[in-house]
């Protein structure tokens, strides 16, 4: 069996769904994280969560190694994260999504992030980020909770973008890694 899973476009609604808490981390999700981490470096993506991927748990994959300042940064696994603290500071940042192919936005959101969850190890950990790391983090976190980039945008810019979601959503899309277009 392939490790590449096809990843879900808009608007198929289990994007929009906040995702089960995982309760046990026993080998079929430690499967699902490495499968969800090839997946990730197929499309050369940064960060992907389990519904992309069509699975209903609390779990996303993380790799910024590429940015630099990070490349000591190991691919990261966490499952039932939460953001415990945002900084006061907000910063834009263009962000794209491997669920929204060729598109992209300039997203305000706070620099800094202090998150808690657990990897496949079962170990409790507490990360704090900035830059790169605390962006993705955070639009992760959001992929669980069933939100979009697109929801943090302010209503004239959003409307920017509704041609495209609109292509996307009748699956007039294309991407160079395997897309499950569809319910
Ligand atoms: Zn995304």
């Amino acid at each position: 069996m392939s490790n590449i899973l096809p990843i879900y476009t808009f608007d198929h609604p289990i994007l929009r769904k906040k995702l089960k808490a995982v309760e046990e981390i026993n080998a079929e999700i430690a499967e699902l994280a490495e499968q969800m981490i090839a997946t990730m470096h197929n499309a050369d993506g940064i960060g992907l969560a389990a519904n992309q991927v069509g699975k209903n748990v609390a779990m996303t994959v993380i790799d910024v190694s590429s940015y630099e300042g990070f490349e000591q940064q190991k691919t990261l696994v966490l499952i039932n994260p939460v953001i415990e603290a945002f900084s006061d500071e907000e910063i834009p940042m263009e962000e794209g999504c491997l669920s929204l192919p060729d598109l992209r936005a300039d997203v305000v959101r706070p620099a800094q992030v202090q998150v808690r969850f657990y990897d496949v190890e079962m170990h409790e950990q507490i990360i704090e980020a900035d830059r790169i790391l605390a962006r993705v983090i955070q639009h992760e976190v959001d992929h669980l909770n069933g939100i979009y980039f697109f929801d943090h945008l302010k209503p004239i810019r959003r409307a920017l973008l509704k041609r495209r979601l609109m292509d996307i959503k009748r699956g007039d899309v294309e991407a160079d890694y395997p897309l499950f277009v569809g319910e």
